[in-house]
């Protein structure tokens, strides 16, 4: 299993066509050692993007909105969506709630559509993200693997899109790159250390941390991904176990052994939280402040 060097390598402009940003940024690793490319604002064009991606394409984005981030979260997602995911492609939302009549009625444009699915209301908040690889394998395999999306992205409710969100960010398999970790050594990285947990990753393993927030790709790879995140939380379940970042200790572990075919900057799922980053140009999308005690209460 290869060892991601942490060197920053001169932005890969190999595909760029247009003009430069005359804003370009810092340095930064625009490759991992497996080939795979980080996606950077300045890496693409989005024009050349858009005319590439194949014409007709379906994109399914998931979206669980259970409890109280239904209300909070899910009408600011939608309707940020409509204004920047995927603009001029064919979309397909597919909401899972346990509160279908509570689902807001957003203005979709031309070509875009939206589907509800039914999920149980888990009582701990980390049973219903963590529930989410099991809901994701069952629909993948049953009703959402028979829709239209050639492509899927799952990402979570609580954010907003900003910026253009394009189809450079699709591929076989896309795991983003956690806004607070990027910079982190590797050893640093919180993976799951604890070996009894299907999740664990010794020293020397794991190559980035990745945010469950975003994830994707075509629906064989994400039908192995989440057997793969579901099995183990299973596993980690009838042993006694959770592990620490939940659903998302298991997705890193995932990805460490099933590389990713692309990776997305941080600048893909973005908190100024974090504070200001020079590499950090054009956000496409910022998570919600987290209102913890109000919505896992
Ligand atoms: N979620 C939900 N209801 C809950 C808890 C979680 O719908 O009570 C879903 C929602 O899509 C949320 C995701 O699970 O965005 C992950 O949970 P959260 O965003 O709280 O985790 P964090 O991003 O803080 O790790
Ligand atoms: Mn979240």
């Amino acid at each position: 299993m290869g060892v991601c060097p942490l060197a920053r390598i001169p932005l890969l402009r190999d595909n760029f066509t247009g003009p430069l940003h005359p804003w370009a940024q810092p340095e930064v690793l625009t490759c991992t050692c497996w080939g795979a490319p980080i996606i950077w604002d300045g890496t693409f064009d989005p024009d050349m993007t858009q005319q590439e991606a194949v014409q007709n394409l379906t994109i399914g984005l998931t979206v669980f909105a259970v409890r109280r981030y239904l209300v909070k979260y899910l009408a600011c997602f939608l309707e940020t969506a409509e204004q920047h995911f995927m603009v001029g492609q064919c979309v397909v939302y597919y909401v899972f709630t346990e509160g279908p009549a509570a689902v807001p009625r957003v203005r979709l444009g031309p070509d875009r559509r939206l589907r509800v699915a039914r999920v149980v209301r888990e009582r701990r908040w980390q049973d219903v993200s963590m529930v989410r690889m099991r809901a994701l394998h069952a629909a993948l395999g049953g009703w959402l693997g028979r829709c239209e999306a050639r492509f899927v992205l799952c990402v979570d409710v609580d954010q907003h899109f900003s910026e253009a969100f394009g189809s450079e960010a699709l591929a076989e398999s896309v795991a983003q790159l956690l806004a607070w970790h990027y910079r982190w050594r590797r050893r640093l990285l919180p993976f799951e250390r604890d070996a009894r947990s299907a999740a664990a990753l010794g020293p020397g393993e794991g190559d980035f941390y990745y945010h469950a927030a975003v994830f994707g790709g075509s629906m064989a790879a994400l039908r192995q991904l989440t057997a793969y995140c579901a099995r183990g939380l299973r596993r980690d379940r009838t042993r006694g176990l959770e592990a620490r970042w939940h659903d998302e200790s298991h997705l890193s572990k995932s990805f460490w052994l099933h590389k990713p075919a692309k990776l997305l900057s941080p600048e893909f799922c973005w908190s100024h939280d974090v504070g200001r980053r020079a590499e950090i140009l054009r956000p496409q999308l910022l998570w919600a402040p987290k209102e913890y005690a109000l919505l896992r209460g």
